[in-house]
Formats: structure tokens, sequence, C-alpha cells
């Protein structure tokens, strides 16, 4: 049963929690996420209980951490529904999408060849790309999404030829908050034979992921936009593909023997991904997250953040001096404005209300021409929000009024 009061128990943040002298209501959601008691138990108690490195020691504390290691990658596994050995971890999504541009787009294209992408995307998912595009002589291309924001798949399928060897796009954008047709766009990308690389940033921790459902050739994400501590990500490939691709740090643990003349051999993926020591804590903590998400059940996470996005969202529909970017997806993202404001005079008005939002080009900053603005609002929501909590932020956006706005500052 989803019953939000007692979730929000398993939450220290949410425990009359403060800001500016305001019980807090914090609603930025796709930036970070706020922790369970069991992730942060999950992160001391490898500092309290285990201690030793991983792949490391003879004794046991380090066979331990190593089981627990690999045990997390399980959780990995069975959450994505991947096999072991396509599961990297990285630092994060920026780690794993860079990854997949150095370790794969330095090695598979040529001049001439296309990456296709959209102006919506995150800088994560596209400056990677930029740059190894450059250094490759291959071209960048964005997918027009001028006629509502999304991605339609004839327009797609127009721009497709034999030289699309890359689409790169975020499975749910973080500004419109769109949700691409990946399967569909995976299905079309392979006819070409073209790989698709996912930045999952945005939905992993919102709606259930099968990544052999959609067929993706890589997928990406943090822990820390899904409960989980910051420092640890993951990056899902197609077993055949991470093999052909090239690690961008060499170290420890990811070779299996090299010698004097400059010969290196690189032990089997992912291992040969992940140099030096990992950020143990962090995994530890990672595998709480999911834990805690399953039990949740992800269908009810998704579920529960559409009811209360369609609620704020038909209520801000009422408000004439709100302009809505975008009002139509599932996602719990809802960009926005208000009329002759400034998105950052408007954000410290809601501060001064123990709100906590997002205001400005939310590192998308190719969107602007499309947006017709400069910077924005944003909320994100999650399942531990409320209906009263998105009441008093409707509330505070009621009385957003220039006047207001200057007067958080003093
Ligand atoms: N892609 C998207 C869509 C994001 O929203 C973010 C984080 N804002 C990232 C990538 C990068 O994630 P991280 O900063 O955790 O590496």
């Amino acid at each position: 049963m989803f019953d939000v009061e007692k979730i929000r128990q398993d939450f220290p943040m949410l425990q009359n929690k403060q800001m500016q002298g305001k019980p807090l209501i914090y609603l930025d959601n796709a930036a970070t996420t706020l922790k369970p008691q069991s992730v942060i138990d999950a992160i001391c108690a490898y500092y309290c209980e285990y201690g030793a490195n991983a792949h490391r020691g003879d004794y046991d504390l380090s066979y331990y951490v190593d089981q627990r290691y690999q045990e997390v990658r399980q959780k990995c596994v069975s959450f994505l529904n991947a096999s072991p050995q396509e599961i990297v971890y990285t630092s994060g999504a920026s780690a794993g999408l860079n990854l997949v541009a150095y370790g794969y787009g330095r090695t598979h294209l040529k001049a001439g060849d296309i990456v296709l992408t959209t102006i919506a995307e995150h800088a994560s998912c596209i400056l990677p790309w930029m740059r190894v595009c450059q250094e490759q002589k291959a071209q960048l291309q964005y997918i027009d999404i001028s006629q509502d924001g999304r991605i339609h798949l004839d327009t797609l399928a127009s721009m497709m030829s034999e030289k699309v060897k890359v689409i790169v796009l975020a499975h749910v954008t973080n500004v419109l908050g769109y949700e691409a047709p990946i399967k569909e766009i995976c299905e079309l990308a392979h006819r070409y034979g073209a790989v698709v690389v996912v930045d999952g940033a945005q939905s992993v921790a919102h709606q259930k992921i099968d990544v052999q459902a959609l067929d993706c050739d890589f997928f990406a994400f943090s822990a820390h936009k899904m409960l989980g501590p910051t420092g640890i990500g993951v990056l899902y490939g197609k077993y055949h593909l991470l093999n052909q691709m090239e690690p961008i740090y060499l170290g420890g643990d990811s070779n299996a023997r090299y010698y004097p003349n400059g010969e290196i051999i690189l032990k089997d993926v992912p291992e040969r991904f992940e140099s030096g020591t990992q950020p143990i804590a962090e995994i530890f903590g990672l595998g709480a997250a999911i834990d805690y998400l399953t039990q949740v059940g992800m269908e009810h996470i998704y579920q529960y953040e559409k009811e209360l996005h369609d609620y704020a969202i038909a209520k801000m529909k009422e408000m004439d001096h709100v302009i809505l970017y975008h009002e139509d997806h599932a996602s719990g993202i809802i960009t926005f404005n208000v009329k002759n404001i400034f998105a950052q005079d408007v954000a410290t008005w809601f501060n001064v209300n123990g709100i906590a939002l997002r205001s400005g080009q939310h590192c998308a900053k190719l969107l602007n021409e499309l947006l017709q603005c400069s910077a924005t609002l944003r909320i994100s929501l999650y399942f531990y929000n409320t209906k009263a909590e998105v009441d008093r932020f409707l509330e505070v956006l009621q009385h957003t009024t220039m006047e207001n706005c200057l007067g958080a500052f003093f």
C-alpha cells in the first residue's frame, strides 16, 4: 500500500526541517533527491562495519566488501533487466555519458558520420558528443523538435541514413519533462546500424526501466537522483558494445597484465572501466536506494507522481499570471514562468516561503530559443511530496507579484 505519510517518516530531511524559518517544501527533485535513513545507514555501515577496500585483500573484511560490491551490481541487474557484465559503476550520469562518447565515439566515428541529438538535452548529454564530433570530423545534427518540444518519429525517420552512427538523447528531458519514445527510436536506429545512447538521469527514479524491452544500447544514470548518494552512478551498455570500447582511465583493477614494452592486457568488461578504488560506501548506498524504490514499487511511484503533477498543472492553468511551457506529460517536472518577473527573483520569493525550486537554464542552454526566454522556473515532484505541499506551492505562486519578489531580497 502506498502511504506517503509513512514514507516521509523514512527521510530525515522531511522531519521538521525548516528553511527561512518555514517548513521546508523540497520541490527540486530533478536536481537531486533526499535520502531515506536506510541509504544513510548503508553508507555508515561500510565505514563502521566493513572498512576494507574491495578486490584487494585476502582477509574476511575485504571479502565481505567484494561480496557486497557484486551484490549491488546484481541489484542493478534486476532493477534494469540487464546482465552483470553490462553494469559499469561510474561516478554518475555525466561520467557514464562521457565514457560512451570518448570510449565508443572516438573509436567508432569517422569523418562525415552523423550523431543525432536534440536541443533539449542536458549539457552532460550533448557536450561530450560535441567535442568528439569535432575531433572525429563527424557532424552533430539536431532532430527538429520545434513543433511542440517533442521528438516525432517521422521527423527522426526523415533524418536517418547509413551515415547516422549514434543517436544520443534523454529518456525524460530535464526541462520539458517529455518522455522520448525510446523503444521506437531504437527500432528505427537499429535498422540503419546506429546505436542509441540514453540519458536516463530523469527517468530511472520515476518509472520501471527495462533496458531489454527498450532495446537501447547504452543507458546512463546517477544514484543521487534516485534516493542514493552522490558520486556513484551506472552505465548500462550491451555487452558486445562495451567490449568494443576503450576505457578513459587506466589503473589498478582494470588490467589483467602489463609489460615494460607498453603492452596492456585489460580485464573483461565491466572491470576494465572501473580503475582505481571505487566509491564503495556509495555503492552500498546505491544498493539500499534500489531496495527502497523496489519496495515502494516503481509503478506506484509513477502513478502517484502523475496524479500530483496533473493536480498542480490543472491549478496552474487557472492562473493568468503563469506561463506553462508544457502540460501534457506524465513526469513530475513542471517548467513555468511568472509573467513579467525574472525567474530568479521568483525563486527568491519561494525561498523565503520555505520552498526549494530551481530557476535558470537547468543546464539545457540550447533550449532558450524554443522557449523564447532566457530563464525558467522548475518544480520537480517526487513520491514523498504531498498534495498539501503542492497546495502551499500554489498558494505562494498565487501571491507572486513583483512587489513580493522584490520584498524577498530585504
Ligand atoms: N542528464 C540529465 C537529463 C540531467 O538532468 C542531469 C542532472 N541534472 C544529468 C544528465 C547529469 O547528472 P549528474 O550531474 O548527476 O552527472
